[in-house]
């Protein structure tokens, strides 16, 4: 049985709904985020990086609306210079940085209707955090949907509000049960992302290499992947903690406070969610990217074959999959 046999990956769910391969183009959102500009905190979550958590979106759009055609028809090119020219993809405009919500819904209009639009966009996705969607949001999320398919990610990173807490998130769990609700009802998809390898606060003790800051337990996440089970978003997003350049996480990483996260015991926490989630659940990602020159751990995680090579050999030698333990 192959990896993508073993869960409900959205790269299958995608071609079999378009009947194509559909890839998702990483756009600059054009928002801050209340997290960073002072209206919560200026702090940022402690593993934000300066790009707002999208180093990979495309740059150097306008947002007006030719501006996000530009950005995506360059995008699409992108792609489309490594690909055949048998295949006909389409492709999903992902507005990735910072809290793409986050402005009044009359500033949003144009670029995410220029984006919609666009032809080869099969749908519309935008990543942000649900204390930013307001109610003038949602009612343009809503003529959007009445377009194409329109889907919400969040990062909700961990269910254990006092570990969020410590990472400065600034939003309670809560908050993202009733925020998939909303959207729900307004029909609009939801994901929500969670980080595996979160240090926790020193009131959790030490680990037992003696680093003042343990790393999250199996059991707390799979806490946090029996809320997301709970929650019922259309899907989610699993990656491993980056510790990275000019984060506050980075400093606490130089000086020993906490440990790297081994391959293996990653590719183990990836079965072990995959088994928590309901059968239908998208999963988006098992593992995660980040820019070379300013990962500072861990490295294995720039090898994203070894990464999905190691989870499939679990899965197979475990003989698991998505659901075998969700109740
Ligand atoms: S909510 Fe997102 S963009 Fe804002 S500080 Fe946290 S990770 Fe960064």
């Amino acid at each position: 049985m192959q990896l993508s046999d073993r869960y409900n990956s959205i790269s299958n769910v995608l071609r079999e709904k378009y009947g194509t391969k559909v890839y998702k183009l990483a756009l600059e959102s054009g928002t801050t985020c209340p997290n960073r500009d002072g209206t919560l905190s200026s702090l940022g979550c402690s593993f934000c990086s300066a790009g707002g958590s999208g180093d990979f979106a495309s740059k150097g759009a306008d947002f007006s609306a030719e501006g996000i055609n530009k950005a995506i028809t360059d995008a699409i090119g992108k792609v489309s210079a490594k690909l055949k020219n048998t295949e006909k993809p389409l492709f999903i405009p992902y507005f990735q940085s910072y809290s793409a919500t986050y402005a009044p819904a009359v500033l949003l209009r144009e670029r995410y209707f220029a984006a919609i639009n666009h032809p080869l966009a099969a749908e519309l996705a935008l990543a942000t955090r649900p204390d930013t969607v307001s109610e003038d949001v949602l009612e343009l999320l809503k003529e959007l949907a009445e377009i194409k398919p329109v889907t919400v990610e969040m990062g909700l990173q961990t269910a254990d509000d006092t570990v969020a807490e410590f990472h400065n998130r600034k939003c309670l769990t809560e908050k993202y049960k009733e925020t998939i609700e909303i959207l729900k009802d307004a029909g609009i998809g939801t994901v929500l992302h969670m980080i595996v390898g979160l240090p926790c606060p020193p009131e959790y003790g030490r680990d037992r290499d003696g680093h003042e800051l343990m790393l999250e337990s199996r059991e707390n996440i799979l806490k946090t992947a029996e809320f997301i089970s709970s929650a019922r978003p259309d899907g989610i997003k699993i990656h491993m903690l980056h510790v990275m350049e000019g984060t506050r996480l980075a400093g606490s990483y130089k000086k020993g406070l906490f440990r790297e996260q081994a391959l293996e015991e990653y590719a183990d926490t990836v079965c072990d969610i995959i088994e928590h989630l309901p059968k239908d659940m998208a999963v988006h990602r098992i593992t995660g990217d980040a820019p070379k020159k300013i990962l500072l751990s861990p490295m294995w995680s720039g090898d994203k074959k070894r990464v999905l090579n190691t989870i499939a050999r679990r899965m197979a030698e475990r003989d698991t999959y998505q659901g075998k333990y969700y109740c």
